[in-house]
């Protein structure tokens, strides 16, 4: 390990100029892709303070780019862009604003390979997993300039005669899109699909762990001739994001927030939107259930477990965090699912094309996924595969981990994992797993497997979530409406409905007539 790399891999600091041992721009092919400025106005720009901060491949801790790291001014200079640019934009047809969203959409799929290399070098999810969420994230950009020509307002039968009633939809104004770093691309397009096919503009302030793929994202919004200002990308280190965060939430420009993160942050967002009464679009955090009932397809619920759990090495906010299996079921079923991560899971850096299963982001989860598997160790859990840190294939590497015997006093029961362990809880009946799957504050995604047609309809029901998979996984589509209840969020994205979180119904009424 080169000495550059061994200061930038530990400290994950913050430098005035930063030096690179291996830049990444080296090895895509097309490397305008690989961008060390941010996009405001359609200029590649530094921070105002000139600084920097590098970005770390958490497979083995080289710093592979750096980007500027900008603070509550800058964002405000990209805000006052994005205003400027909404003056025009929302003057745009819908037909105009679907060409555009369409044109960009081409480039980012010609791209494909590219960007699923830049996924990869940065958050360290396995190429097959970065081209998949290249697929996906570019499919918001398709199916939002597709539903730009769809955002239609209402006639309304008047009860007076001498008046007529119309509702007509608006965008909001600017928009303010922060993103977190495990999905880098979907994240972005997910919002920014929508908020563009509005009418809307949008300022991005990406995940300081993955803001190089946003980076692209804006390169390939120039390429395809999205107007300046329309798209702007604002990168920054931890240090400087509560700032930006702020100066979002109170400056007069925003008309709204879109957050995907913690709900730790999500709810600080909330808190500071209240002064200036934002529109406020939360995605926030899971503790999903995913649970088996006896007269399930043990094969087919062994296969959605391993998808759902240990995708992103189990760092989504769907991931199955508590998997119930009925009692009956429950030896057979962890048996299977321990021979089916063996067979299936295999650690390594994402860029090899063998490994199946990357690193975890930062030293910071590898931690915490550290301290919950302890907690449940002491507190009388069963380790049945894995249980601790692969520190032969790196320091932030964690084996897939497979817990028995878990219970509610544990942390793993409580928070959400976010990394490759599955823990296994045992139930006795479908009242009282659907009382143990609904004690949670959290309410984003379930699962279930059952071939009894009448407890499907009763469970997807009863299940305190907002998306429900059934003998399924792997849910997410950008036809789908993505979103949570109770302490998940607020809103929904995807679908037609993502269109409705950056557009107001305004009420005309015609009179004297
Ligand atoms: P995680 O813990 O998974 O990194 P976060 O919610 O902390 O999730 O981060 C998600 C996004 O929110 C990132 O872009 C991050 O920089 C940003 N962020 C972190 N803290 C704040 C804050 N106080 N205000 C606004 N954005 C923040």
């Amino acid at each position: 390990m080169g000495l550059m790399r061994q200061v930038l891999g530990e400290s994950f600091g913050l430098f005035r100029q930063v030096k690179l041992s291996r830049p990444l721009g080296m090895r895509v092919r097309n490397a305008s892709l690989v961008r060390s400025k941010a996009f405001v106005n359609g200029i590649w720009k530094g921070a105002a303070s000139g600084e920097e901060f590098a970005v770390i491949n958490p497979a083995d801790g080289e710093a592979i780019g750096s980007v500027p790291n900008m603070n509550e001014n800058d964002a405000l200079e990209a805000v006052g862009a994005a205003y400027d640019s909404f003056l025009q934009w929302q003057e745009t047809t819908a037909k105009e604003r679907s060409h555009h969203l369409r044109k960009w959409f081409d480039v980012l799929q010609k791209n494909q390979d590219e960007l699923a290399k830049i996924i990869t070098a940065e958050s360290g999810k396995p190429l097959k997993e970065a081209a998949g969420e290249v697929a996906y994230g570019n499919s918001f950009i398709e199916w939002f300039s597709e539903e730009a020509r769809r955002i239609h307002g209402e006639v309304i039968d008047s009860p007076i005669k001498s008046k007529e009633m119309i509702f007509i939809r608006r965008p909001i104004g600017v928009t303010a899109l922060i993103t977190p770093w495990n999905f880098p691309i979907a994240m972005i397009t997910r919002k920014a699909g929508a908020a563009l096919a509005a009418g809307c503009t949008c300022v991005v302030k990406p995940a300081e762990d993955t803001p190089l793929t946003a980076l692209a994202l804006a390169a390939l919004a120039e390429e395809s001739g999205l107007p300046a200002g329309v798209f702007n990308v604002v990168t920054s280190g931890r240090d400087n994001a509560p700032l930006i965060g702020k100066s979002f939430c109170e400056s007069p420009l925003v008309a709204g927030i879109s957050f995907t993160g913690s709900t730790e942050v999500g709810k600080l967002l909330y808190k500071m939107c209240a002064k200036g009464v934002k529109r406020l679009s939360l995605e926030l955090g899971g503790n999903a259930p995913f649970i088996v009932f006896k007269n399930a397809d043990i094969g087919k619920a062994v296969q959605g477990a391993i998808a759902s759990k240990f995708r992103n090495c189990g760092q989504t906010c769907v991931s199955a965090n508590r998997l119930f299996v009925e009692e009956e079921m429950y030896d057979e079923f962890a048996g299977k699912f321990k021979e089916a991560m063996k067979a299936q899971l295999i650690l390594g850096n994402g860029g090899d094309g063998v490994s199946t299963m990357g690193p975890l982001i930062n030293d910071a989860q590898t931690k915490k996924v550290d301290g919950i598997v302890q907690d449940a160790v002491k507190k009388g859990a069963r380790i049945l595969l894995g249980g601790k840190k692969a520190s032969s294939v790196g320091d932030r590497f964690f084996e897939p981990t497979l817990i028995a015997d878990v219970d509610p006093r544990m942390l793993c029961y409580n928070e959400e994992i976010f990394g490759p362990i599955a823990v296994l809880i045992k139930f006795k009946n479908e009242e009282e797993v659907l009382r143990l799957a609904n004690h949670t504050k959290r309410g984003l995604a379930g699962y279930f497997f059952s071939n009894d047609i009448a407890q499907i309809w009763r469970v997807a029901k009863k299940l305190e979530v907002g998306m429900v998979g059934i003998n399924e996984g792997i849910i997410s589509s950008a036809e789908a409406a993505f979103g949570g209840i109770k302490e998940s969020g607020l809103g929904r994205e995807g679908s037609h409905y993502g269109i409705e979180e950056f557009t107001y119904i305004k009420y005309l009424c015609f009179g004297n007539l």
